[in-house]
């Protein structure tokens, strides 16, 4: 908990949990592969890195807290030699930040060896635990990724098919989850029944001849990834999603897929990737991530016009649905803030000199750009606020005129519980103040968020068939409360505050539900968050 108020006072921004890579590639340097694919999927998690490859006889795994570039040397990556493997990024929401949590978590069980590559969070395995802690099965972290990763090799002991094993495990844990899987000898990416994490399969350039794609003898390889970005840094092209549910084999056999669990009749994909946590350059669901993030700034720019002389972005992830608000509102675009990339990646701790600085370590205005002019700025989204407090105060500074705050998401009002570090109700800002209480805590001249159908109507392909049936639609409880995937009362009670009713603790819900009223402000928050 220490850990995480410190890393809260340093960073008001929501986290993805993680991100995943997976490789089958007879003949090629799988763990260089697996580090390059790792490289383009940082930006999901900078705790802990890690690879597992597998050489036919047996897996071999090396993990460590911090960046790729940390945990692997070049003699590290040569050492792991083999025909497949998974990697994993961690930024860790469920379990403590440690070597034992780092990812790929190993699972041996007699001679039943295997490792997995988790993105997402399960909400049920404090009785699965428990259940398989009374079976003499060890954990040697608190992690609902081991859970799964002992379930699997337990189940896969039982029945002598590492296929059941998967099947049985995705039959019993609930949540959101993209998993990656190795033995020796086949990979493995199966995808929970609602896709709310995504994963998607991409192919290795073949040898030139023509061939069959689901073949892999006409393959130099397969690779699975959280992003299409982790596709395109090694060459592979994008072939499909896995799809809500399904199980896919990729070994010497060829590739072989099956339901391993059935689809709900609508997919429930988190739609706080195109807002924030993918990179841009990834395309998901057949449209890019920018071209997502532009739109809603053009949508946010119907929604919530504004006089004024330049429009701005907080970067990254701010930039795209800015360019997109300044071409729907005919307000120039303007560059107003540069980052530095480096500050965020530190594992340096910070000191109360270097907190005090604040968004300064990271944010730094473009004064000529910015003074005198009326400036409309977009970010992604505001969670505790205290960024954005800092952010329109140093705008000022600079001689900005007027600061008019546009974000590109609904209003963060209930904490996730499928893969993002919300944390606790408590803690996000629109739960305890309506618009103009907190345009006056950030002290903004306006303050406005794109509504919940704007947001909607700016994703790709909504509503249209997936490859295995049903619909594609999107997760957005932390807007409405509305939860695709029922919490169970012990997960989830004690993160919302008093006065507020979730949808779906215990039952599915149908979509969409409108933001439930908020609680009456009672001011407390300022003690708390004092800026
Ligand atoms: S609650 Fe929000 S952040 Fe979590 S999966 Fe749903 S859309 Fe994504």
């Amino acid at each position: 908990m220490e850990q995480k108020a410190e890393r809260a006072a340093m960073d008001d921004a929501l986290h993805e949990e993680c991100g995943v890579f997976g490789v089958w590639a007879p003949g090629r340097d799988v763990a260089r592969l697996t580090y390059f694919g790792l490289k383009a999927l940082q930006h999901r998690g900078q705790e802990s890195a890690g690879i597992a490859v597998g050489d036919g006889g047996t897996v071999m795994v090396r993990k460590d807290l911090g960046l790729i570039d940390q945990v692997f040397s070049d003699a590290d990556l040569s050492a792991l030699t083999g025909q497949l493997a998974v990697g994993h990024v961690r930024y860790g929401t469920a379990g403590a930040k440690s070597w034992e949590a780092a990812q790929p978590h190993l699972s041996t069980i007699n001679d039943v060896i295997i490792a997995l590559a988790h993105n997402g969070t399960l909400v049920n395995t404090d009785e699965l635990r428990r259940q398989l802690i009374d079976l003499g099965i060890s954990f040697l972290s608190n992690s609902d990724s081991e859970v799964a990763t002992r379930l699997i090799g337990y189940f896969t002991q039982r029945t002598r098919h590492l296929r059941e094993g998967i099947r049985k495990t995705m039959e019993l844990v609930r949540g959101g989850y993209a998993m990656t899987l190795i033995n020796e000898q086949a990979l493995y990416a199966f995808r929970d029944p609602h896709g709310i994490r995504p994963l998607v399969l991409g192919r290795l350039p073949h040898d030139g001849s023509d061939g069959d794609v689901l073949h892999p003898t006409h393959s130099a390889g397969w690779v699975v990834a959280s992003e299409t970005c982790a596709l395109d840094i090694v060459g592979a092209e994008y072939v499909r999603d896995i799809r809500p549910g399904e199980i896919l084999r990729i070994s010497a056999e060829g590739l072989v897929s099956e339901q391993g669990v059935a689809p709900e009749p609508e997919s429930a994909e988190c739609i706080f990737e195109q807002v924030y946590f993918a990179r841009p350059d990834s395309i998901m669901g057949g449209k890019s991530v920018y071209a997502c993030r532009y739109d809603m700034g053009r949508q946010l720019a119907r929604e919530a016009p504004v006089e004024a002389d330049m429009v701005i972005g907080v970067p990254d992830s701010g930039l795209p649905p800015a360019e997109g608000y300044a071409h729907e509102s005919g307000i120039p675009f303007g560059e107003g803030l540069i980052k530095n990339r480096y500050v965020a990646r530190t594992f340096i701790q910070p000191t109360q000199e270097l907190r005090a600085m604040g968004v300064r370590m990271k944010l730094n205005p473009l004064r000529d750009n910015i003074a005198g002019k009326r400036l409309v700025v977009i970010d992604d989204s505001i969670v505790r606020g205290t960024t954005m407090v800092q952010l329109v105060k140093m705008l000022r500074q600079a001689g900005a005129a007027e600061v008019h705050v546009r974000i590109n998401s609904p209003e963060v009002v209930w904490p996730c519980f499928y893969g993002i570090d919300t944390d606790v109700q408590a803690q996000l800002i629109s739960a305890n103040k309506t618009v103009e209480e907190i345009r006056a805590y950030i002290g903004a001249d306006s303050l406005a968020f794109l509504s919940v159908e704007g947001l909607l109507a700016c994703m790709p392909a909504i509503g249209e068939g997936l490859p295995a049936g049903g619909v594609r639609g999107y997760c957005t409880a932390c807007f409405t409360g509305v939860y695709p995937v029922a919490i169970p009362a012990s997960f989830g009670r004690d993160k919302f505050m008093p006065g507020y009713d979730p949808c779906n603790m215990t039952e599915p819900a149908a979509l969409p539900r409108d933001v439930v009223a908020k609680k009456e402000h009672d001011h407390s928050w300022e003690a708390a968050h004092g800026v």
